[in-house]
């Protein structure tokens, strides 16, 4: 294996910048499980005030945040409304159920989008068949919808309607700064309309660790608790939320940048015989795209394209999933199109091969 030099699998891997670093080594630091962590303290009070809500509490991981919004709203034998392939629902081992006892109530969408008729669907009364639906969930960006942009004014409807039917509502919103950005939305107004919300650091913005969950204040005195039972009561955590506060001074505005080189990965692929993406599909930084079966599987490709230094994630028999962030540069995507390219020149059906040159 050649020294990995372009890692397009996830956001997750970015590495702290050294100037994340510096501001980490420099936190003033105390016991937070005590709640006497002053950079703890000022990173929840500056998340709640960008997401318009009463209070934030920093935890270890966009899962644990995710199930503890779920069990400020439910009890076990209640149940969740969601989007069919949302994180929660399908990459976060069923733990709403084991730890929770709260049961998915799972409904496909179209890119991780729902419409309000399909919850018409979901039983309503007080009948024993069925669990108690108590929450709406959904999740933006939608990941695998494809990076997805939940539609604005869709979305409202969708928190009506629970709002109406006297369900609470949690958004995933562990790239919701993408959407942010993507679209000159604030993160309030795409917020205001959940009572909880859960965002990430540790994706996009670059952070090592750390995710958030903002909610009113009685509920996050009580997600406290969850968290302290779950094991994610940490100490000098200081050191970490000072990443996520410098990450959220510098590293928002930038995601621009990764929607642009998203955006060009997705052009140059789109050129390349074998391969079938719609770059206008591209609302983020994630990129999905598929390859032809007589070409190659996604695992095939993959691996050739790591053999070169390039990796990308094999998600689905077909399908490969590349994302941009913060250690990609539109030089980097230029050269993993060229490396794709020459990857899959000959193969596909009419791709008259390698040029002969004299
Ligand atoms: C990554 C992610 C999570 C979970 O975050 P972890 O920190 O990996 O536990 C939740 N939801 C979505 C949409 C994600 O992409």
């Amino acid at each position: 294996m050649p020294p990995i030099l372009l890692d397009f699998r996830s956001d997750t891997v970015t590495r702290p910048t050294a100037a994340m670093r510096a501001a980490m080594t420099e936190a003033v630091v105390g016991d937070d499980v005590w709640g006497e962590d002053p950079t703890a303290i000022r990173l929840q009070q500056r998340v709640a005030e960008l997401l318009g809500k009463e209070a934030a509490l920093f935890v270890p991981s966009g899962t644990m945040s995710n199930l503890i919004g779920v069990r400020l709203h439910c009890r076990a034998g209640d149940a969740m409304i969601c989007e069919s392939q949302c994180h929660i629902h399908y990459y976060e081992q069923g733990g709403t159920a084991q730890i929770n006892g709260v049961a998915t109530w799972p409904l496909a969408g179209i890119n991780g989008i729902l419409h309000v008729d399909q919850l018409e669907s979901v039983p309503r009364d007080d009948d024993s068949h069925f669990p108690r639906v108590r929450l709406l969930c959904l999740e933006n960006t939608h990941n695998r919808g494809g990076g997805r942009i939940q539609p604005y004014e869709n979305m409202v409807r969708l928190c009506a309607w629970a709002r109406d039917r006297q369900l609470r509502t949690h958004l995933d919103g562990a790239r919701l700064w993408n959407a942010a950005v993507a679209t000159g939305r604030t993160m309030a107004e795409w917020a205001r309309h959940f009572d909880t919300v859960s965002v990430c650091f540790s994706k996009g913005l670059g952070a090592p660790v750390g995710s958030a969950l903002a909610g009113p204040a009685d509920l996050i005195r009580e997600a406290v608790r969850h968290r302290k039972v779950l094991g994610g009561g940490m100490r000098q955590v200081g050191i970490v939320a000072a990443a996520a506060l410098y990450a959220l001074e510098h590293h928002v505005d930038r995601l621009a940048d990764d929607h642009a080189n998203a955006r060009r990965l997705a052009d140059g692929l789109h050129s390349i015989p074998g391969i079938h993406i719609d770059p206008t599909e591209i609302d983020t930084n994630l990129v999905y795209f598929q390859l032809d079966a007589e070409c190659s599987t996604a695992d095939e490709l993959a691996e050739r394209l790591g053999r070169r230094g390039v990796l990308m994630a094999s998600s689905g028999r077909q399908t490969i999933r590349a994302v941009t962030h913060l250690d990609i540069a539109a030089v980097d995507v230029d050269r993993a199109i060229e490396t794709v390219h020459e990857e899959l020149r000959g193969r596909a059906v009419g791709d008259p091969g390698p040029l002969l040159h004299g």
